[in-house]
Order: C-alpha cells, then structure tokens, then sequence
C-alpha cells in the first residue's frame, strides 16, 4: 500500500524548505505519491502574468514571467542542480515553453491560457524536487499530471473525469516506486491543460490516494495541524486533534482554509485517513481526519473570509423571486464562475455572498442587468461560527456592520462590512 504526501508552496519556498522535505520523505521507508505546488506565491504570480497577457502587453507579462524563471534558476543553482544536464533539459524546455506561449501570435481564449499559464509553477517546482530527491538518493519519477489526471473540458475549476483518471494512474504509477507529480493541474480529453481550482493540489493528493487505494494520504503544512480559526488572525487558537470526514467536509466548504473543500469526499469514500501535518513541528502528530471523529464538536470553530461581493438582485417589475428565477439566477452563477457562500430570499429579492474572479465581476453584473435590478457591494467580508457556545459576535467584529446574519442549529454566520 502506498501514502500521498502533498507539500504546499510554504513547504518548498526556499531550498532550506525543499532540504527539509527530503529529509520528511526520506523518514518513511513507504513508496510515496509526492504531491507538489508551486513554490511559495509562484501560482499568484503566474496568475499576474495571466492578466497582463489578456490586455495584450505582451512586453509586461514577458518580463514578469523572466523575472519568476530567474527566482527558480535561483534555486536551482542554491540546490546544484545546474550541473545536471536532463534536469536542465526539462527546465529550461518548460520556461522556454511559457515564454513562447507569451509571445504566440495565436491568443486561445482566456479559461485556457489561465491554466496553461499558471500551471507552469507546479511543473518547475516538481522538476527541481524530483531531480533534487534522484540527486539526494532517494530514488523517484516525475510525472507529468496532465498524462494522468484527467479532466472535463471547463478549463479553470475542472471535474474529475474519475474513471479515466484511475485507468491512467493505474497503467501508469506502480505501488513499489516513489513518484513526484504535480498538485493542482490536469488536461481534458484533447490534452489541453486544466487546472482544479486555487489551492487544488489538496484535491490532486485526494485524488492519487483514491485512485491508488492508498493506505493514507499527508498534507505537510506550516501550521501544527487543522486549527479551529486561522491563526493568523485570531488568538489562542487550538488543534483539531481528530474530526470526521463529515465535519471536515462542513468546515472547509464554510471556508476553514486548511484544505481545499473538494479533498475530503474521494478519502471519505474509500475510507482514506488524512493527516495535516506540520512540516515544521516534526514530533507533532496533527491533525487526524477520518470516520471516528472524536472532536467534532468540542469547541467553536471561526472561519473568517474577508473580501467577498454580495449581490442583491430583484426583478424589475415587482414581481416575486421564485424558483424559475432562482434557477435561472444560479445558471448565470455558474457560467461566470461565481461561487456562492451564503444566500437569503425574501418575497422580492435573492442575495448571494460569495467570490467571483475579479476579471469576471463587470460581465457578471451586466449579464444580471439584462433582467434584474442588481445592488452590489465588494469587499464584505464573511464570518461563521461553527458549534457556537454563545449569539454574541466575537469583540474582534463588533466595530463592522452587520448585512445578514444567520442562524442554524450548528452555525452562525454573518455578512460584515467595515464602517
Ligand atoms: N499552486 C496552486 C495555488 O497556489 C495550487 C495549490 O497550491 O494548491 O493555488
Ligand atoms: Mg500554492
């Protein structure tokens, strides 16, 4: 049986981090699935190239772009790869490859260069790893996700093509070697580059560990485990020791950040224990997320996602919004990639907090307008309070304005706005 370690952009931000990965995988005398992103903030950067490369100045997105293949040839001297003639062969054929694909004279449309865009951080931080573990002596292969994972056609956000991603992985990854691959990215059918969403190599990890039956899948972090509020904005947080795949999955689609929401239901269904590790804290067993979940509601968890849009959208005539609208409203959700948080109805109006690419908002709005009168506000952020023991609003939020605030037997939610 095998394990699937995911390590994120923070675990490799530097050859020091990237040292101390060998020195985890080299720990297990298990093969490992070693899922890799981009290193540190590469994706958001790439993601910038992206949008500089939509409004055509070629010039700008060509001298971003050289100046995040110097950081990694940074790297790449730092950790003597540069000495390595197939490594080099592979890393300078994908930075020439992104270079080229700026400067094309044939544009492919906005989805698609996104993925292929940005998909180029996951490919040059798991060259540098693969070669650098091979180097080290610990024996692996790298593998393009692409030939593996296997995707529908929507380019950003895709779905797993399931069958035909385990076919592949089966055919094409024994359970007796070590591999390094690529989080976060896979292609349709025809073989163009998709991506699984930000923050999607927890789901590519998921997905190797469902596909290979493995016997446990790891997220190395830089937090000591699953917390119960983000630390970095709140006090005194503490450790989920061990909740269920249910709870779990209720947090992150709340937006607990620790895992990508879609990680959790391929290892529920195979009954895959999933651990979040600190890649830091090495002695520190985390966080334990499987069937039992003996923690589930011990404390109050708090999720805080600042810089939402909240829309309000009523029918121009005074007329009820009912479920014909909802249905068409959602569509339109859906086509411009608006992912909702939170909703609320009343006899006239539908209102709907959630994010949207930035690039997407304007065409949303005005496709919206077409049919309805629509009242938005940006920058509204989003608190839950799950398992909450009191109705107050933590201190911390008491100075923002309350939009919505909801209730449920489990949940507390507000819409806030600062003042
Ligand atoms: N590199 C991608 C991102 O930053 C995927 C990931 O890190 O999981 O969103
Ligand atoms: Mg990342």
């Amino acid at each position: 049986m095998s394990k699937v370690f995911k390590f994120g952009g923070a675990s490799i931000k530097n050859p020091k981090a990237i040292y101390n990965l060998k020195e985890i995988v080299s720990s297990y005398k298990e093969n490992i699935v070693i899922i890799v992103s981009a290193i540190d903030k590469t994706t958001n950067k790439l993601e910038h190239v992206w949008e500089v490369y939509v409004e055509n100045k070629i010039d700008k997105a060509h001298e971003i772009a050289k100046e995040i293949i110097k950081f990694h040839e940074s790297v790449v001297v730092d950790l003597k790869l540069n000495n390595n003639p197939k490594f080099l062969n592979l890393f300078n054929a994908l930075s020439l490859e992104l270079v080229e694909y700026i400067g094309s004279k044939t544009k492919q449309e906005n989805n698609l260069s996104y993925s292929k865009i940005v998909s180029f951080g996951e490919l040059w931080s798991t060259a540098i790893i693969s070669y650098y573990l091979n180097q080290q002596g610990l024996e692996n292969q790298w593998i393009d996700a692409r030939e593996v994972v296997k995707t529908s056609n929507k380019h950003i956000d895709s779905k797993i093509n399931w069958e035909e991603t385990q076919r592949k992985i089966n055919v094409d990854l024994r359970k007796d070697k070590t591999y390094v691959t690529q989080g976060f990215i896979g292609s349709n059918l025809d073989g163009e580059t998709t991506t699984l969403g930000r923050e999607g190599s927890d789901f590519s990890a998921a997905i190797f560990g469902w596909c290979m039956d493995a016997e446990e899948v790891v997220i190395w972090k830089d937090v000591d485990g699953l917390l119960n509020a983000d630390p970095k904005r709140f006090n005194n947080t503490e450790i989920l020791k061990n909740i269920s795949f249910k709870e779990a999955i209720e947090l992150s689609y709340l937006g607990a950040s620790v895992i990508h929401p879609n990680t959790i239901k391929p290892l529920e269904n195979k009954n895959i224990s999933l651990s979040i590790r600190s890649f830091i804290q090495l002695d520190n067993p985390g966080s334990l997320i499987n069937k039992v979940g003996r923690n589930d509601k011990d404390m109050p968890s708090l999720i805080y996602k600042p810089n939402q849009i909240l829309l309000t959208i009523s029918t121009k005539d005074y007329s009820f919004i009912f479920e014909e609208h909802m249905s068409k409203l959602f569509s339109i959700f859906f086509k411009m990639g608006l992912k909702v948080h939170l909703m609320q109805n009343s006899a006239l109006s539908c209102s709907v907090c959630g994010i949207i690419l930035p690039s997407n908002l304007d065409l949303l709005i005005s496709d919206l307008q077409k049919k309805y009168i629509v009242k938005y506000n940006t920058k509204v952020n989003l608190l839950t309070i799950r398992h909450f023991k009191t109705l107050d609003i933590p201190e911390l939020f008491k100075s923002q304005e309350v939009l919505i605030q909801q209730r449920s037997r489990s949940t507390l939610r507000y819409v806030l706005k600062k003042k």
